[in-house]
């Protein structure tokens, strides 16, 4: 008689999340841990005064990915959650009074490109074509495969060198594109999963293909109401999540992990341990104890890793039809702004912002009459500013909430009944994120594939990772893309039903 193996996911993420549903569907008897009181990591929620504000991602892609979760063991994702719709999928706002309602209407992206720029049309399609292209190489075929060792990159250069993927986002953006404001509609993306346009690999240009291909949603209730759509999932399937379950220890014998200790001295043991935590806080911290580990949390502690953000939260008491759902709202540099947050030494002057408005989709989301809202500016993360946040953050707050009233939201601060603020400060201590940054590695050329922490590690026997930093990198389909690839390996390794773990 056999009994089902046992694995532990470290950290409730979408990316745990995805592991721990794949696993359970799989057939091991898989526990959760979570070191926050709520699941959903970045995408936490916070509630006042009856706003509900989801802390992280907002903008849904590639809905597939999330229903491929829920067919594993032939369910549907509409009996847990409903996703809606969101166009424009983004409204572009420039200093100058420009507008570009970002859709997935060709003919209504033609008369807007040809308005702003006439000779870019045709060059629109060429990068439209350039990027669907990306999307079936880079996601299609590689978005859910890990790259265990040299060879596995070695084999997929060819295509990847073919698309130009060693030059940057911007570079490759503006081979098609000759106005400005074109170039940055079309190259800020990689912005959403960590990426610096003018560094990052132009397999990020994918991300456009992406959307117009399954569209933008967002779900009713919230992204926590996906996050409680997946936790319903993997219980129904009869997971076991423990929330404030800080972990503080990865176990191990002889090479090989044995299950994890949680900060308040709970034992968990198990031979399968796959950590959602942040890459070099698990090697670094959870892993402090085993020498095997000690070369892998040098070399990451070693790499580049993306900015942070700075968040505010705020509810309104009136609500504001002017808004779209989803608005970037670009400061006055473009190059140079992009540049201080990823390698200057101080909170830049100026801003780009991302104003975020659910209740334009789902009013349910304030109460009668109110409106939620986030907004994020990218900044450096603590390796690169030691800014002091508990000073600089109240300003900053101040000087964005000044800005928004003044460009886009009449009266806001009047009309404030609730205000939070998130710091590098709080990526770093909430989510235990290296140097506070909101996307772990910076997903560079030189950190990517092969290159980025790996799904398996070679030296710890039953030791896995899953998430951000790890390929094929952040953003919501990276990262249960990710799990899709942790779970295969897993899976090939230790059959679920081969006996006592
Ligand atoms: C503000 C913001 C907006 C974003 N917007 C979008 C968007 O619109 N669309 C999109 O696709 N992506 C977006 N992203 C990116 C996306 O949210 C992330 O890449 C993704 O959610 C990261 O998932 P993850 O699985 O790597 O884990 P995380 O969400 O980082 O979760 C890791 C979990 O591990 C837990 N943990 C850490 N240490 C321990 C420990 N020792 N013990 C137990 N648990 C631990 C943490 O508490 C956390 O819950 C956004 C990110 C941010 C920050």
């Amino acid at each position: 008689m056999t009994s089902p193996k046992r694995a532990v996911v470290i950290g409730a993420g979408f990316g745990g999340l995805a592991l721990a549903i794949r696993l359970q569907s799989a057939g091991y008897n898989t526990v959760l841990l979570e070191k926050r009181d709520k699941p959903g990591g970045r995408a936490y929620v916070y509630e006042d005064q009856g706003f509900v504000f989801d802390a992280g991602p907002t903008v849904i892609t590639d809905p597939t990915c999330l229903e491929e979760l829920f067919a594993l063991s032939g369910r549907r994702m509409a009996d847990y959650v409903e996703l809606l719709p969101v166009t424009p999928f983004y409204q572009l706002h420039w200093a100058d009074g420009t507008t570009f309602d970002y859709v997935n209407d060709q003919a209504q992206l033609d008369r807007q490109i040809a308005s702003m720029s006439p000779r870019d049309v045709d060059g629109y399609r060429r990068f439209l074509a350039y990027s669907e292209a990306l999307l079936e190489e880079g996601y299609v075929k590689l978005g859910h495969v890990p790259f265990p060792d040299f060879r596995s990159m070695v084999r997929v250069a060819p295509q990847l060198i073919a698309l130009q993927s060693y030059r940057s986002v911007y570079a490759k953006v503006s081979s098609y594109l000759t106005n400005e404001k074109l170039r940055q509609a079309f190259s800020f993306h990689s912005l959403l999963v960590g990426g610096n346009p003018f560094a990052t690999s132009a397999i990020y240009a994918l991300i456009h293909a992406l959307e117009r291909k399954w569209g933008v949603w967002f779900p009713r209730g919230g992204t926590g109401s996906l996050i409680r759509g997946l936790v319903r999932l993997f219980e129904d399937l009869g997971g076991k999540i423990h929330l404030s379950s800080p972990v503080g220890r990865i176990s191990t014998s002889n090479g090989a992990v044995t299950g994890v200790i949680t900060e308040d001295g709970r034992s968990f043991p198990a031979g399968i341990v796959a950590s959602n935590a942040d890459v070099v806080h698990t090697y670094t911290k959870l892993l402090a104890d085993e020498p095997r580990a000690t070369s892998t949390a040098r070399s990451l502690t070693a790499k580049r890793f993306s900015m942070s953000l700075f968040v505010i939260y705020f509810g309104l008491r009136r609500s504001h039809p002017q808004l779209e759902h989803h608005m970037v709202l670009f400061g006055p540099r473009y190059k140079g702004l992009i540049t201080e947050i990823f390698s200057g030494s101080k909170l830049p002057s100026d801003f780009s912002l991302y104003l975020h408005a659910p209740s334009v989709t789902d009013p349910s989301l304030a109460p009668p009459g109110c409106s939620t809202y986030y907004v994020l500016s990218p900044v450096p993360h603590l390796g690169h500013a030691a800014i002091d946040w508990s000073i600089e953050g109240p300003r900053y707050r101040d000087t964005i909430l000044r800005y928004l009233e003044e460009r886009v939201i009449p009266g806001l601060r009047a009309d404030l009944v609730t205000c939070r603020i998130f710091t590098p400060n709080d990526f770093c201590h909430e989510l235990n994120a290296h140097l506070g940054s909101a996307f772990s590695l910076e997903p560079i050329l030189t950190q990517s594939a092969y290159f980025r922490a790996h799904n398996a590690d070679k030296r710890v026997e039953g030791l896995y990772l899953v998430g951000a930093g790890t390929h094929p990198g952040a953003g919501i389909p990276g990262v249960v893309g990710s799990a899709k690839a942790t779970a295969g390996i897993i899976i090939e390794a230790n059959p679920p039903q081969a006996g006592m773990s």
